[in-house]
């Protein structure tokens, strides 16, 4: 039967209840850029972009969930998104109101600690109803995150990723 994750953390020796869950509060690439171009450009809970030489980069937040074997919950992350103009545009347009007929393409754009370089995996981002944000599918890899995401995840990984996310 499934249950509700909890373990003695390794690191700090305290009990973590509840799946986990981890976010990123910005894109990567944003982050790299100067002061200027951040300000010209926009950030908020949900929506990014910027303008550098190579033009306008769009950034939706949504969320990755992994199974965890014998677990209700899955592990959460919540992470950003690359999107093209056009889909940014959708996106935000029908922001109160999702279609959630819609999928948009796009790149995964932080790094999840844990993970060898996740960086621009491919997605698609399909929009939720209720507020809840989109949900990302990442598209057919080898790479470990999106085996993960098919596969699920032990207990024991859970609480390895966990420890790292929380104590790195
Ligand atoms: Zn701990």
């Amino acid at each position: 039967m499934a249950g509700i994750f909890s373990f003695k953390c390794s690191s700090c020796e305290e009990i973590h209840e509840g799946s986990p869950s981890f976010g990123f509060n910005a894109p990567d690439p944003y982050l790299e850029q100067s002061d200027e171009v951040k300000g010209q450009g926009k950030l908020t809970e949900d929506l990014c972009f910027y303008t550098d030489e190579d033009g306008t980069h769009y950034f939706v937040r949504a969320v990755l969930e992994i199974p965890i074997h014998g677990v209700s919950e899955p592990f959460m992350w919540g992470i950003w998104s690359s999107l093209s103009k056009a889909s940014y545009e959708r996106y935000v347009e029908t922001y109160d109101c999702p279609d959630t007929g819609d999928c948009f393409f796009g790149y995964l754009s932080n790094y999840l600690p844990y993970y060898e370089s996740t960086y621009a995996l491919k997605l698609d981002v399909q929009p939720q109803d209720n507020n809840q944000r989109p949900q990302l599918v990442p598209h057919e890899s080898e790479h470990q995150l999106v085996v993960d995401y098919e596969n699920g995840i032990c207990i024991a990984r859970a609480q390895e990723i966990a420890e790292k996310c929380m104590h790195s």
